[in-house]
This record gives C-alpha cells, structure tokens and sequence, in this order.
C-alpha cells in the first residue's frame, strides 16, 4: 500500500474533545465497513478500505473522526487482502466524491473467523502507510467482532472507539 498521508505533530489542529477516546467513528462508515466486510465474508475473502475523517490533538495527545469508509476493487483471498492496482482510480474517485475536506486517518480490513488482532504483517503495513498517528479498524464478521488499533512506537496498540449517530456531529 502506497505512503498515503502522515502527520507530523504541527500539521495536526488542536481541537479539545468531549468525551475521552481514541476515534469517533460515524454510523454510517461503521455500517459500510460491516456491509463490506459481510460481502466479503459470503465470498470466502478479506476486504479492506480506508478511514476518511479528520486528525486533531487535545492535551491527551491526538484522535481522529471517521465520516466515510471507502474503497475500491481488491485482490484478495481467505487469508489476505490488498487494493487491486488496476483499480486505484476507483479509489481515488471515491476519495475525490466526497463532500468535506478530508485527511486518511487510518484504514480497515476483515478477518474472516480467526478474531480481530494486528497481524505481524498488518503491523507493518500500518507502519509504512500511516505511522503513529493513523488507526487501523480490524472487522471479524464470522465472530461479529469489531477493533480498533492505534500506531505505538513499538507497533500498534488497541485504542478505545465512540460510535457517532451522525457525522455532523463530527464537524
Ligand atoms: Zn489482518
């Protein structure tokens, strides 16, 4: 996966939020990223998307909100998942189409049956794409399990989430 975004501690807006968690996520991300994941499942395959929304930090150091979870074709299989190369400009165009100015904080993908976890090579994935400051979602639909994990100076770490009924809410 290509170098998509990464934020150093300047780039990032100081904003102070209300109640103490890692990631707010909006209902509907949460839903398209379940969606996907299940379609996924019915095929016998991972997926994987990535996290629109916005970074800022507070004194209890930096969070992010998610509106939108996009996604574009992707080869995969029980075991693994990556973007379909021919297909990137789907996935640029979903980027392009939304309708809010927008960082990638993060990205999602499925496990099919074996639980939501970092992986070894899922750590070092989010390490070269997104660094500490992205978020990597983990959906397990076989085991309705959803996680959350964070970039750490030694690899990623579990981080705590609030679902938001609206993205509006979000600003
Ligand atoms: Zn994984």
């Amino acid at each position: 996966m290509p170098l998509i975004t990464q934020h150093t501690a300047a780039d990032i807006p100081e904003r102070r939020r209300a109640v103490n968690a890692d990631i707010f996520v909006s209902e509907g991300a949460i839903c398209d990223m379940l969606d996907h994941a299940e379609k996924g499942m019915n095929e016998n395959a991972e997926v994987m998307g990535l996290l629109a929304g916005h970074v800022y930090r507070d004194d209890g150091g930096y969070y992010a909100t998610v509106s939108k979870a996009v996604t574009s074709a992707l080869i995969s299989d029980e075991v693994s998942v990556r973007f379909d190369p021919d297909d990137m400009v789907t996935l640029f165009d979903a980027l392009d189409n939304l309708d809010f100015e927008y960082v990638i904080v993060g990205w999602y993908h499925s496990h099919l049956g074996i639980g939501c976890f970092m992986s070894e090579t899922d750590k070092s994935t989010h390490k070269a794409a997104f660094g500490e400051t992205g978020f990597a979602m983990v959906i397990d639909p076989m085991k309705e399990e959803m996680k959350v994990f964070k970039g750490s100076a030694d690899g990623t770490t579990e981080a705590s989430m609030v679902v938001l009924e609206d993205h509006t809410q979000m600003a």
